[in-house]
């Protein structure tokens, strides 16, 4: 920041959608890419709530190896139909060094998990590739430790960085994570990177996301990152915390009570 007095903007895929301090970014779709149809029918619903990026996990980092681990490179062609029919970039995690490539040839921004924030050559790897990065607070990060893994991407001369508090470990069992809302004034403070949050995989309950949400826009976030699924009853990953149709509709109507969405 002391290099770095005004907030920087990121601009994402062939249709710059701006993630920064003057717009409110809703960032949605499936946890994890399952089929088309489904991939489909959540960028629908996305785009039709005003999300103007569509996320969607094919290579999954679950806490589990019996656990659906993503479609993979098949994943990646998925969310890039997807993206031609709706005009929606993507934004995609990669797991791997080894992947970096293959993920930054379909992808408009890369995520870099909580699993993997503090995998320092995942980290350099990206920063390599020149293309926008979602970096994830890790679970266990410190607010400082999140910025260094940034710093990790920065160095590399990637500065096209947004960085996402999607909520840390704690005692508290009732939440999935506790999400640090402290954490988006204290990192704004420290940092010209924008900010998101992820209301989805820090409460881990549907119920949850539009509160956090209007929690997060109160203390300046700079988006929402949050899973949307059309039968979240049958979903591979995380399906109490994706929001149907209906739940969008009101998340969308709360975001813009507060924040006008880009
Ligand atoms: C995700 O966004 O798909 C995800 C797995 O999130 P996190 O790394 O925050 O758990």
């Amino acid at each position: 920041r002391q290099h770095h007095p005004d907030m920087s903007t990121v601009y994402v895929g062939e249709t710059r959608v701006p993630i920064g301090p003057d717009t409110f970014t809703l960032i949605a779709g499936p946890c994890a890419v399952e089929t088309p149809e489904q991939t489909l029918e959540a960028a629908q619903m996305a785009l039709a709530a005003g999300a103007t990026l569509l996320r969607g996990g094919a290579f999954k980092p679950r806490s589990s190896p019996y656990a659906f681990q993503g479609l993979g490179e098949r994943g990646l062609q998925i969310l890039a139909d997807v993206r031609a029919e709706t005009g929606l970039p993507v934004v995609t995690e990669v797991v791997d060094v080894a992947d970096v490539e293959l993920v930054a040839s379909y992808a408009d921004m890369l995520q870099i998990g909580t699993r993997n924030a503090q995998n320092f050559t995942l980290l350099q790897a990206v920063g390599d590739i020149g293309k926008p990065v979602m970096l994830k607070r890790g679970m266990s990060s410190t607010i400082e430790e999140w910025l260094m893994a940034a710093e990790y991407i920065a160095q590399r001369g990637n500065l096209d960085i947004v960085l996402c508090e999607r909520g840390i470990r704690t005692f508290e069992k009732a939440t999935r994570n506790t999400l640090d809302i402290a954490a988006v004034p204290v990192a704004h403070d420290l940092s010209h990177l924008p900010i998101v949050v992820d209301p989805s995989h820090s409460g881990g309950r549907r119920d949850l996301v539009v509160p956090l949400s209007r929690a997060a826009i109160a203390v300046g976030a700079d988006g929402i990152i949050v899973d949307v699924h059309p039968h979240p009853e049958s979903a591979l990953c995380d399906g109490p915390q994706a929001l149907v149709d209906s739940d969008l509709r009101a998340l969308a109507t709360a975001v813009r009570q507060l924040a006008p969405l880009s």
